[in-house]
């Protein structure tokens, strides 16, 4: 049923219309989740992408799509698919209109221009800085791109898959941290019609995780939006979703939750045993396995989504502090393997 939805040939589109400037990261193993799980454990690192995270795929394609003419596009995501759209304008030497409100910090405002976006601060909540991109769309003419629920989007991120299966089609698992579901969608696609029968998990964060509840649901719900370690997989998925809800609803085979702790964790076990800096996001897929909430068989792969984070927090993490995460608090604990 979803088959019409998206197909392997808008995948394969995607893969031509982002060669060479968002695709081709490295693909590696990690040793000791290998040994840990006891099967080929292997790393998509999409934290090596030039923005800093896989959300270049998405963006690249949408805006490559676009008419020559196009007056430019915007958005209003203060995180990577931020950086996303203005690197991709940049590329089309298209007008990038990024939207914050004005409690976003100052840091992620210069990295977005810094990409040579024009940033646009409008309200204080995320709410009315959409508020300002639908009137660039009504009355400037720009483009939204959206983050996830949207067909080239979802099909860029997919490219993902295609560059997993070639490098290694023994893979009988993929493991994919899951938000809005825009990269588990396209990763399934591409992965499900090259080979049916891999196994797709979808990882979130137990707290805020709103794929999983809609999915559990049957139809998208709303979840209370909590600070987490993984702060790249907050986020609702939308009441009006189009896609990528349909999507993981018909084509993930599980999904799982982790907890803060575990992902304290994982992220140690990436930094000290990889060492690889890398969002609480992208260490979910370990963390499953670690935590024995899901079995790995065969050869497993997961993806490194990105590096944008707090360094500061990140520090805190690794020499095993607490973490206070509004009224919640992560328990420090020195890491051992
Ligand atoms: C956006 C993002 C995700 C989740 O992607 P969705 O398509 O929303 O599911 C995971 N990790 C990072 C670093 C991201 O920026």
């Amino acid at each position: 049923m979803t088959d019409c939805l998206l197909t392997l040939a808008d995948i394969l589109a995607a893969r031509r219309a982002i060669a060479g400037v968002a695709d081709a990261t490295p693909f590696v193993p990690s040793p000791f989740m290998s040994e840990r799980t006891g099967h080929d454990f292997l790393l998509k690192l999409e934290n090596m992408q030039p923005i800093g995270a896989f959300k270049l795929r998405g963006a690249l394609n949408a805006v490559q799509a676009l008419p020559e003419g196009t007056a430019g596009v915007t958005c209003c995501s203060t995180g990577n698919h931020g950086r996303g759209v203005a690197y991709a304008a940049r590329e089309r030497g298209m007008r990038a209109v990024i939207c914050m409100s004005e409690l976003v910090p100052q840091a992620k405002i210069d990295g977005i221009r810094a990409l040579g976006a024009e940033v646009h601060i409008h309200g204080r909540s995320q709410d009315e800085a959409q508020a300002e991109s639908l009137r660039l769309v009504a009355e400037e003419g720009l483009v939204d791109i959206p983050p996830f629920d949207d067909a080239r989007v979802i099909a860029g991120q997919g490219t993902i898959g295609l560059e997993m299966l070639a490098a290694r089609p023994d893979l009988s698992m993929i493991l994919v941290p899951l938000s809005g579901g825009g990269l588990a969608a396209g990763i399934a696609v591409a992965a499900k019609a090259i080979k049916p029968g891999i196994r797709m998990v979808g990882v979130s964060m137990d707290r805020g995780a709103a794929m999983k509840a809609s999915i559990d649901a049957g139809h998208p719900v709303e979840v209370e939006e909590v600070a987490s370690l993984a702060d790249s997989l907050g986020g609702g998925i939308g009441m009006a979703n189009r896609l990528s809800f349909a999507l993981c609803r018909d084509l993930l085979d599980e999904t799982v939750l982790v907890s803060e702790e575990e992902i304290y964790h994982a992220m140690q076990v990436l930094y000290y045993e990889d060492r690889i800096v890398a969002e609480g996001a992208c260490v979910v897929g370990l963390a499953a396995c670690l935590s024995g909430k899901t079995t790995p068989e065969g050869p497993v792969g997961t993806i490194v989504t990105g590096r944008n984070l707090d360094m500061e927090m990140f520090t805190r993490v690794v020499t095993g502090q607490d973490i206070e995460l509004g009224d919640y608090t992560v328990k420090g604990r020195a890491y051992e393997p």
